[in-house]
């Protein structure tokens, strides 16, 4: 059997075994507590005391719960640092067996022209990363989100997702990578800077396209329509100058038992999306709570900040990169036989170091992404006026996030804040507003 054939073989036997054992993959579903029961220490009074709700709240969620949002968390951080080592093994092997040498030799037998052997070149890459890293995929995707109890998905339906993303990054990325290779070929000297150019205007084009065109490849997309929920959010909507007619709702069960909301797009294609887990489980406070935070991302103008900070590190890294494939070729570029940047062969070489890069920067990107989170948390404290449908997110939330991590490590690890500071912002939020909780029914 030659080596090619070992590895499908392999990867047969592999898919057999996943198989077999993703019937067997048991949800470890946890009681639920009744967390819309505001809990003493958090009702009105004269000595409302911010840090006893917070812990009132903070009990209402049973230790075993704790315990498995925590271990569920933690073990991201280490497959951050396993996606990255495997990333980089991946890439090595590709360019040390020589590899990505044989299949640019192949795309160019296959075409004469340059684009098309940077695209032929571009979907074997992506068809052997996507092989090379699948085992990894399905822990860190299915298994383990079994394992925790937040997938819904058979192990053929996750299969198939993993293939429409396939489809998706041999023809989007695809586009870019053509692009990229132009712009190196046509600019040898400033081509690092025309390259950031070229990936943020992908990026907002991407942004644009997404909920109207990607979303809809995997989950289904719908109006809301249930007015009981709808008109709340459209009230606060309009009170907050949010162009919104409706409200939209995503199968996001579909895929997994997580509750999340969000805002997508970019101008024409702005909307407001629920998922079906927070309407089915979420009391109405919550789904509130929660719009009004997603509706704080919207006024505050987050996704054009975030593009303007993701512009600031794109071209960051294009900086790092000319300077460090240049440094790495001098060295290794004839082994690799990489024969200059302007190679498609060089493409596992500028995985590697750019997942190098934005491994060194998770702080930085998930201090600017809460940094965000923490601001819509406050307009939508403001604006729904719901402390205690905070409160009920961020104890669901705690299904699959830490709860109470030390400062440093809600630093490094956090894209929203901590489920306690979240509550305790919210606490004392109404500890200053009491008079709006007061003589009410709660
Ligand atoms: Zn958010």
């Amino acid at each position: 059997m030659s080596s090619r054939g070992r590895m499908f073989a392999g990867t047969v036997v592999l898919l057999v075994f996943l198989l077999v054992g993703a019937g067997r993959a048991q949800s470890v579903q946890q009681s639920e507590p009744d967390i819309t029961k505001v809990p003493a220490a958090a009702q009105p009074s004269d000595h409302f005391d911010v840090d006893a709700a917070t812990d009132a709240y903070m009990n209402l969620m049973p230790a075993s719960a704790k315990a498995h949002g925590d271990a569920y968390f933690e073990g991201g951080y280490w497959l951050i640092l396993w996606d990255f080592l495997v990333g980089a093994l991946i890439s090595l092997l590709l360019l040390n067996l020589g590899w990505s040498a044989w299949m640019r030799n192949v795309a160019e037998r296959l075409t004469r022209f340059r684009w098309l052997q940077t695209f032929l070149y571009w979907v074997q890459y992506l068809l052997l990363t996507f092989v090379l890293g699948f085992p990894l995929a399905v822990y860190e995707g299915f298994f383990r989100e079994w394992k925790y109890g937040l997938a819904t998905q058979t192990f053929g339906a996750w299969t198939w997702d993993q293939i429409k993303g396939l489809m998706i990054g041999f023809v989007l990325g695809g586009i870019v990578v053509v692009l990229l290779f132009w712009v190196v070929r046509k600019l040898p000297r400033t081509w690092w800077i025309w390259g950031a150019v070229v990936t943020l205007i992908f990026m907002v084009f991407a942004v644009m396209i997404g909920p109207v065109f990607l979303q809809p490849i995997f989950n289904k997309i719908t109006k809301l329509d249930d007015p009981k929920v709808t008109q709340p959010i459209l009230r606060m909507a309009r009170a907050n100058s949010i162009p919104a007619n409706d409200v939209y709702e995503i199968n996001a069960s579909k895929q997994t038992t997580r509750m999340s909301a969000n805002v997508s797009g970019f101008g024409q294609t702005m909307r407001i999306t629920l998922n079906d887990n927070l309407l089915r489980r979420g009391s109405l406070e919550e789904i509130e709570a929660v719009m009004g935070h997603e509706m704080g991302h919207y006024v505050l103008n987050h996704i054009p900040k975030d593009m303007l900070f993701f512009f600031v590190v794109i071209v960051l890294a294009f900086a790092y990169l000319k300077w460090s494939l240049e440094w790495c070729l001098e060295r290794w570029g004839t082994k690799w036989q990489i024969r200059s940047i302007s190679d498609p062969a060089i493409v596992p070489l500028v995985a590697l170091l750019v997942s190098l890069f934005f491994f060194v920067l998770t702080p930085i990107i998930n201090t600017h992404i809460r940094t965000s989170e923490a601001e819509a948390d406050m307009f939508g404290l403001n604006a729904s006026r719901q402390p205690d449908g905070f409160a009920q997110a961020a104890i669901h939330l705690g299904e699959y996030r830490k709860m109470k991590p030390g400062p440093l490590e809600e630093w490094i690890f956090f894209d929203h804040p901590s489920g306690y500071n979240r509550i305790h912002r919210a606490m004392r939020w109404k500890s200053q507003n009491l008079q709006l909780f007061t003589g009410s029914q709660q």
